[in-house]
């Protein structure tokens, strides 16, 4: 069974929902829109994997390249028990309208494997990802799709799957990026996608005319995007007051000291709750509470229309893919709420990783100013065209940024001919 919200539609039909008001806004050719709404290809696979129990396990893997117009395929792969092909469908033609946002030569793809990551070892964990690589050697390369991290992958899995590539085809760094720094990954990719949240918080919060120490952040999610994103944007003087993880969530009006949370976030099982610098609430407490900026950076479908209305936060800063539904989306716009959408918010990740590739065919590095500075030119300038077709056509952010993208990926598709 697809799995639906409860309004009873898949990530995919959002997606699509929000690309076809784009594609009619700038009368995009109608031969074009089948062909830039579907993947190209959409791959499944079997990966049986003997479990240190003894037992033989076979999970499900995905790959879904939608769209290489622009270049080659590019995407994360994600381990969750949740993943299906449903939402890698969705997750990669995200990747493409991303892609072509921040102008980055690439198109879009996104793969996953139904797992529990948290409940295996570490050498099950390496088993999955090195069989996950045989089953799409076929369709993967550096200059064909280029994977990465995403929810439950991290940079051990990027060097294990890089590893595993280069068994067959000889050493090759381009063909995942977010890898250790040690074998060819980019400094700063790690952070990249937080970084790029912290970026387009504060345009966006420089719209308002606030300045970063008079703003209140809440997020949801603290993993990579989210506990990057805190970090920076504390560093920039914004008062982080709540975070929550899968297990409940942590607030301090006074702000709270992340370097202790993630401390004890490590030592108590991989949760924010039970923080002496705070008080336990729960998730939905933190969708409520009473602050400047709402940064959802868990996972998809988290602000729907029964959480919407108690939003009373000014903008919310898109970490995750999908965090809001359909419904959810329309209660914040009519509530006047301003939304930085997933394609441009948490595009630094795929910025950097463009840099990291780059580096990796060039057999070069750079240092850490030169990518930030790049990242943070690439991002401003993507906002700043977002924000102008916005005002210009009188549609939501979300609405200008897939406008901008479709418009780039249907001029390339024309230009090579279908
Ligand atoms: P992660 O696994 O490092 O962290 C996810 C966090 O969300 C964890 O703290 C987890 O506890 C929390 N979470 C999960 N389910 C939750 C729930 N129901 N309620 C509250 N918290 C919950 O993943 P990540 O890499 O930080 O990715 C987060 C989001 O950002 C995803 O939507 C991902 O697709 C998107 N994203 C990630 C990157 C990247 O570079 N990592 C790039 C672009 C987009």
């Amino acid at each position: 069974m697809p799995k639906k919200n409860h309004t009873g539609m898949t990530f995919d039909k959002l997606i699509e929902h929000y690309f076809n008001i784009a594609a009619d806004k700038i009368n995009l050719n109608p031969e074009y829109l089948t062909f830039l709404k579907n993947p190209y290809r959409e791959l499944q696979v079997q990966i049986p994997v003997r479990m240190d129990t003894g037992k033989l396990q076979i999970f499900l893997g995905y790959r879904v390249q939608h769209n290489a117009a622009r270049g080659p395929y590019k995407g994360g792969i994600r381990f969750h028990p949740r993943v299906d092909l449903h939402d890698v469908r969705a997750l990669a033609s995200l990747m493409t309208w991303k892609s072509a946002l921040v102008d980055v030569p690439f198109g879009g793809a996104k793969g996953g494997v139904a797992c529990n990551p948290k409940k295996m070892s570490k050498e099950e964990l390496q088993k999955v990802s090195r069989s996950f690589i045989n089953k799409m050697d076929l369709v993967i390369g550096p200059h064909r799709d280029i994977p990465a991290p995403d929810v439950g992958t991290n940079e051990q899995i990027m060097a294990w799957m890089m590893d595993q590539y280069g068994i067959k085809h000889g050493h090759t760094p381009a063909i995942v990026t977010g890898k250790p720094v040690v074998l060819g990954g980019s400094p700063e990719r790690q952070g990249a996608t937080g970084r790029g949240v912290m970026y387009t918080a504060l345009a966006a919060i420089k719209d308002m005319g606030m300045e970063p120490e008079q703003v209140s952040v809440a997020i949801h999610g603290f993993g990579n995007v989210g506990q990057f994103a805190a970090k920076l944007l504390q560093d920039e003087g914004c008062k982080i007051v709540a975070v929550g993880d899968s297990a409940g969530a942590v607030y301090n009006p006074k702000g709270l000291n992340l370097n202790d949370l993630i401390k004890h976030k490590q030592k108590n099982g991989s949760t924010v709750m039970g923080f002496s610098n705070g008080k336990d609430i729960s998730n939905e407490e933190l969708l409520a509470l009473n602050c400047d900026v709402l940064i959802p950076a868990s996972l998809e479908g988290i602000i729907d229309e029964r959480n919407a209305p108690n939003v009373k936060a000014k903008v919310i800063v898109e970490g995750a893919n999908g965090p809001l539904t359909l419904e959810g989306d329309r209660i914040l716009e009519e509530n006047g709420v301003i939304v930085i959408p997933d394609i441009l918010a948490n595009a630094g990740g795929v910025i950097v990783s463009y840099f990291e590739w780059v580096m990796n065919l060039q057999e070069f590095s750079w240092e850490s100013k030169e990518i930030n500075r790049e990242l943070y030119k690439r991002l401003d300038k993507s906002y700043k065209e977002m924000v102008k077709v916005a005002k210009k056509e009188n549609v939501s952010n979300r609405i200008a940024a897939f406008m901008i993208a479709i418009s780039r990926v249907a001029e390339a598709t024309h230009m090579r001919g279908i």
